[in-house]
């Protein structure tokens, strides 16, 4: 079956209402799509009858001094995965037809927006919730489907539906790594052979953690900082900008008695690339 290509709102809403009758799911993504992406797609392929996947840099969410204007932008190859994957739309508007041009209102992430990721990225997820419930309102999909991955933003998307009472289910994907433990990303293109052999050190650093986890909150953060710590003496260095052990429904730094379910989270520079990774740990 050949995937339809909507290029604005309009195509959109048309392709949407022919796709016939049965669920639809929606993949958000911000293209250059890896196999991690693919997996979403494929996931929303058991959870619904048609598949709408969206590709869109979204302008919101980057800071001024982001990476907006050089992320990879890969749309025929975007494509052929769709394609491959069995999507049956693929939304990629231009900003211009995203957002209108006297437009006021956005959605607030709140205070959760502002801890771990918020706390570096103002902003941020303001503009990712934004996006979302614009798409969520173009496609009206019954199943949205979201990677762990960015463990964060599927918290605040899931706080978003309740809080908003938005009726879309949410989905959380596994993260899909490579061999070596690094989780795939659309970032990881940027990064030299010697960027990634230092990007390493934060799946490293998850796991030195996680098998701490029997020993409690500290002790799981200590592992971790220690692979992170040696990680700082790389060439090139890994610059931290934060590790967290959190609620994965809150974000909130979990006290030092937490037992049960717990996400240790991670962010750093390695050259110019900014990189994410996360685990969820049972203490
Ligand atoms: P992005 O294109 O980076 O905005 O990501 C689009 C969706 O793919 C988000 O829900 C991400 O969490 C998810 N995603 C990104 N990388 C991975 C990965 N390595 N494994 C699983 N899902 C991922």
């Amino acid at each position: 079956m050949d995937v339809t290509v909507a290029a604005d709102r309009a195509a959109l809403v048309k392709a949407r209402d022919s796709l016939g009758p049965g669920r639809i799911a929606l993949v958000p993504t911000m293209g250059a799509l890896h196999e991690g992406h693919r997996s979403l797609v494929r996931l929303a392929r058991e959870h619904a009858d048609h598949v709408v996947v969206s590709v869109f840099v979204n302008p919101l969410q980057f800071g001024p001094h982001e990476d907006f204007s050089r992320y990879p932008r890969t749309f025929d190859a975007d494509l052929r995965v769709c394609e491959e994957e069995g999507a049956g739309v693929v939304f990629a508007p231009s900003a211009e037809d995203m957002y209108l041009p006297d437009r006021q209102v956005e959605v607030s992430a709140g205070g959760m927006g502002g801890t771990a990721e918020g706390a570096f990225r103002p902003g941020h997820f303001d503009g990712v919730l934004t996006v979302v419930l614009k798409l969520f309102n173009l496609v009206r999909p019954d199943v949205a489907v979201f990677g762990q991955k960015d463990a964060q933003q599927l918290a605040l998307i899931r706080r978003m539906t309740a809080d908003l009472d938005v009726p879309v289910s949410i989905v959380a994907a596994p993260t899909v790594r490579e061999p070596d433990g690094l989780a795939l990303s659309s970032r990881n293109r940027y990064l030299s052979e010697d960027d990634r052999r230092t990007a390493l050190a934060l799946s490293r650093a998850l796991s030195a953690g996680a098998a701490r986890a029997r020993t409690g909150p500290a002790g799981v953060l200590d592992a971790a900082r220690a692979v992170l710590e040696e990680a700082a003496r790389f060439d090139p260095p890994l610059l931290l900008d934060y590790l967290i052990l959190a609620d994965p429904a809150t974000f909130a730094p979990v006290g030092g008695d937490h037992r049960g379910e717990a996400v240790l989270a991670v962010a750093a520079k390695v050259g110019t690339t900014r990189l994410i990774d996360n685990m969820v740990l049972t203490l």
